[in-house]
């Protein structure tokens, strides 16, 4: 269609020249040919800009008879065929006016317009003017009429067009007002739609209060659950739901929304009060899971310090007899008491019948009063009334004096009674009293050793950091050490703290007295459970607290290792001290530290000096254990030399504090330390700490003075030092951890070297069994263990055998299967090889097995951390190659079978350990 308006917009521009030519058809010359066209162009433009959005409209308006389209109307071209040949012989071809149209903006859909076989304006002009001026006739008249009758037909099917395109205005005029009946009708939505959006908006303002206060609602409830609250949040509810149907009476289908809404609501109330529930139900739970375990810790805590009070108990029974003869006369005391009170009670309840008594006389006299009176009343006159009056006044008398001797007897058996309950009053307050004094003095007694060892503690740091004198130092530590209640009352009474402020007054009140126990200091390279390897560290502390308990002062030294459970030591503190130690040819500072660990007081020893000795990860191992241990023992005796102790006993074990010995006595001995014994323990013969004598001056020996055969030399390789032998020549005793092992060592076979020297100094060298700290070993009392157990209840070995089960990842379905164990250094002495092949029998048999271990040995640790990696997705075998104290409680206490194939062993205390588990 706009298309058609183009085309005719192309005819008029190309024919309109043409005036003259169709005046002769009765046109304006003035008026355009095709006067509506204007009109009809704007609508068609107008159209188009509309139809460019409305394709479907405009597919339809293509929709012209192609005749109407195109123009240039093949008829007229058929029927100026011959024209077309006259043309060409007048040499004017029509074709050289000919005009390709196309619709300006490209449309795919424009109508490509050819204008031909029309006869150029101005040729037609031109003959016009020819015929007009007569002059050569050249045109005949037949092309004239052929002229005019093409142009007639022209004008035709212009006027053709001309309808068809008035049709087409038509149409888009009732199109148009459709359009515009649709488009009124679309407004009418859009204003109803915005009106829907205002209401919806206001109404979800609403909703949205609703759903706030509703929440308000539901936390009101959950903060009070009373029943009340419940009740308003119902009428809550209530109103919410009427503010719903009010709702939903004023727009349907929000209301529909908002009840489907407030169905959800209800439902995730209904889901939040679940969950509250399970909430509540969990942290009532966690609660009572976390009160359990205070419980539980609680008891720990109470059971080990009812352990100390019953130790302290057992020593203090023949106090305690006299305490309960005290008791006893006390409870006599009560009993007569309890005798006169029952007496006084019984005078009080005979005064109280008296009083009872009385009270009725009081009513008889009252009455007899009130009948005299009547009596007077009626003013009897006759004698014998009289008589009668002086009779009744005379009872009355008498009844007045027997009232006042009532009253009177009343009055002290009250006083007597009175007396006697102040008595019983006195007696009772004296009694509380005594047991008061008595039950104080026994929970003093009842001090843990962790008391003791803290209060020592505090002394020696005084000392060290030179804020009391030395003399002061040792009675204090003297005092200490015998548990004086002195001590102990002045460390009470200045709060438990000694500072500058308590110190003069904290002095004041302690006194010394003499001792009888000893003062025994350890110098070690283990101590369980804090820095354990083996059953050395075992020893250490079993044995410390053995003797602990016995009365003795012992200390422990031992280096201050970076890999220590430091949280098994209690109260650690730095000595506000920098002890100055000598190592090859200068000296180095150490830092001291102090803490308790298992109520023994300890000193760990940090040297800084740059090699970093014992920040390394690891106990032994290290390239340099010769230097390390060697400067240790050094500055563990400048520590005690500078601190102004004097041990009766300095215990060293194993070639690490081997050293000890000769020091103390080449060097610290001449320079006035020389109080103490040395005491010199081999906890293995096997390991003896050889190395090329130059190494010895290091810690300050004299290495020609020591180098020699019956000194240090090793006796196998001569250019050597051995410091378990210059331990044996130096030490006043020297132990072994059994009797058997002590004579094994003294043979060829099992000296390993030694035997000679051990055999020299056989009457210094004595076997003692090791014993195991049955506090720490107790499966009753095992902290480590998830569940406690005695031979009387064995449940809770199952127990841990199953919790132990899952924390290996070992497979718990078949309970049945015996869980075998084994805790070890891996070393060729513990029969790595049989401990080998006891995992493959093991998983043969049916069992299942778990090894805790670890190897200095590197090919060792190689080889089980490959069978380790074999059996890692295995359910029924579990390596841990490492050292863990823990576990190894756990181990011992869960599994079934131990097995500990040593191929020699000098006590075994695992072996001792599965004996008492
Ligand atoms: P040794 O002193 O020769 O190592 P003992 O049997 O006398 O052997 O003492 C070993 C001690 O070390 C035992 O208390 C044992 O439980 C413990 N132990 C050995 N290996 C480990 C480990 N990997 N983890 C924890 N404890 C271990």
């Amino acid at each position: 269609m706009p298309m058609a308006s183009e085309a005719c917009a192309v005819l008029l521009g190309s024919v309109g020249p043409v005036g003259p030519g169709l005046g002769c058809l009765k046109m304006p010359p003035d008026r355009p040919l095709f006067a509506p066209s204007q009109r009809f162009l704007s609508i068609s433009c107008k159209m188009r800009q509309r139809n460019l959005g409305s394709q479907p409209k405009r597919q339809r308006s293509k929709k012209f008879p192609p005749k109407s389209s195109t123009v240039n109307m093949k008829s007229q071209s058929n029927d100026d065929e011959d024209n077309g040949a006259q043309d060409a012989s007048g040499g004017h071809q029509l074709n050289s006016d000919s005009r390709t149209l196309s619709s300006a903006n490209g449309d795919s859909n424009s109508i490509v317009m050819t204008v031909e076989a029309l006869p150029s304006a101005n040729d037609g002009v031109t003959q016009i003017e020819k015929v007009h001026g007569r002059q050569i006739p050249s045109v005949c008249l037949e092309d004239l009429i052929a002229m005019i009758r093409n142009a007639e037909k022209n004008i035709l099917l212009l006027n053709e067009a001309r309808v068809q395109a008035l049709e087409d205005l038509d149409k888009i005029l009732s199109e148009k007002e459709a359009l515009q009946t649709d488009l009124n009708n679309l407004e009418m939505k859009l204003a109803e739609t915005d009106a829907r959006i205002k209401v919806t908006a206001r109404e979800k303002i609403h909703v949205e209060l609703l759903e706030n206060q509703l929440e308000k609602l539901k936390n009101e409830m959950a903060s009070n659950r009373f029943l009340g609250e419940k009740h308003d949040l119902h009428d809550n509810e209530e109103k919410l739901n009427l503010d719903s149907v009010t709702l939903g009476a004023k727009n349907s289908p929000l209301a529909q929304e908002l009840s489907t809404l407030h169905k959800e609501n209800m439902l995730l109330k209904d889901d939040i009060q679940n969950l509250k529930a399970k909430l509540d139900d969990v942290k009532e739970t966690e609660q009572r899971v976390l009160m359990l375990e205070k419980e539980r810790s609680i008891l720990e805590i109470s059971l080990k310090e009812l352990e100390s009070k019953l130790a302290i108990a057992q020593e203090d029974v023949s106090k305690l007899s006299a305490v309960k003869s005290d008791c006893k006369a006390l409870s006599e005391k009560v009993e007569s008491l309890q005798g006169l009170l029952d007496q006084a009670t019984k005078q009080a309840e005979r005064a109280v019948t008296v009083l009872h008594h009385n009270h009725e006389l009081q009513r008889k006299v009252d009455l007899l009063e009130a009948s005299l009176q009547q009596a007077n009343a009626d003013k009897f006159s006759s004698e014998k009334a009289l008589k009668y009056n002086e009779l009744l006044e005379q009872k009355v008398k008498l009844l007045e004096e027997r009232l006042q001797i009532s009253d009177e007897e009343i009055n002290s058996h009250i006083h007597m009674y009175q007396e006697s309950v102040k008595e019983f009053q006195d007696i009772v307050d004296k009694l509380k009293e005594e047991i008061k004094k008595k039950s104080l003095e026994e929970t003093m007694d009842d001090m843990p050793l962790e008391f003791w060892s803290r209060l020592l503690l505090t002394i020696d740091g005084l000392l060290l950091e030179k804020k009391i004198s030395l003399n002061d130092a040792s009675s204090l530590r003297e005092m200490t050490w015998k548990k004086d209640n002195l001590i102990r009352d002045a460390y009470l009474a200045c709060k438990g703290k000694v500072d500058n402020e308590n110190l003069s007054s904290f002095l004041k009140l302690a006194l010394s007295r003499p001792s009888s126990g000893l003062n025994i200091v350890h110098i070690a390279a283990e101590m369980a459970p804090i820095a354990k390897v083996g059953g050395l560290g075992d020893v250490v502390s079993g044995l410390g607290k053995a003797l602990q308990m016995k009365g003795h002062l012992v200390e422990i030294i031992l280096p201050k290792y970076d890999c220590m459970q430091y949280d098994r030591i209690c109260d650690l503190k730095v000595l506000d001290v920098a002890l100055q130690s000598y190592f090859d040819g200068q000296m180095f500072k150490n830092q001291i530290w102090v803490g308790t660990v298992e109520g023994l007081p300890v000193y760990f020893i940090e040297p800084h000096h740059p090699a970093k000795f014992f920040w390394r990860g690891q106990v032994y191992g290290e390239h340099d254990d010769f230097k390390r241990f060697s400067y240790f023992s050094h500055a563990a005796l400048e520590l005690l030399y500078q601190s102004g102790k004097k041990p009766n006993i300095i215990h060293c074990h194993d070639w690490h504090t081997a050293f000890v010995a000769p020091l103390y006595w080449d060097i610290y001995a001449t320079r006035g330390f020389n109080s103490a014994r040395i005491c010199f323990t081999c906890h293995n013969f096997e390991y003896q700490g050889v190395t090329s004598a130059s190494e010895l001056a290091s810690c300050g020996l004299d290495v020609h003075h020591l180098h020699r055969p019956d000194r240090m030399q090793d006796n196998s390789a001569h250019d050597k030092v051995n410091p378990i032998k210059g331990a044996i020549v130096y030490s006043n005793i020297v132990t072994t951890v059994s009797p058997t092992y002590a004579q094994e060592v003294r043979t060829t076979e099992g000296g390993r070297g030694l035997q000679e020297t051990l055999n020299f100094h056989s009457k210094k060298f004595v076997g003692i069994l090791n014993g195991i700290d049955t506090d720490a070993w107790n499966p009753s009392t095992d902290t480590f263990l998830k569940v406690q157990y005695s031979p009387d209840d064995l449940l809770g070995k199952t127990q841990n055998k199953k919790a132990l089960r899952k924390d290996l990842n070992l497979s718990t379905s078949e309970a049945f299967r015996p869980l075998v164990g084994c805790i070890t250094r891996l070393v060729p002495q513990k029969g790595v090889h049989l401990i080998r092949h006891a995992i493959y029998r093991t998983l043969e048999l049916g069992g299942q097995f778990v090894l805790l271990g670890s190897s200095p040995v590197p090919h060792i640790q190689r080889e089980f951390e490959g069978i380790a990696n074999h059996f890692q997705s295995d359910p029924h075998v579990r390596l841990l190659l490492k050292f863990d104290e823990a576990l190894s409680h756990t181990i011992y206490a869960a599994t079934d079978m131990l097995i500990i194939p040593s191929l020699f062993e000098p006590c075994g205390l695992t072996q001792v350990l599965i004996c008492f588990s």
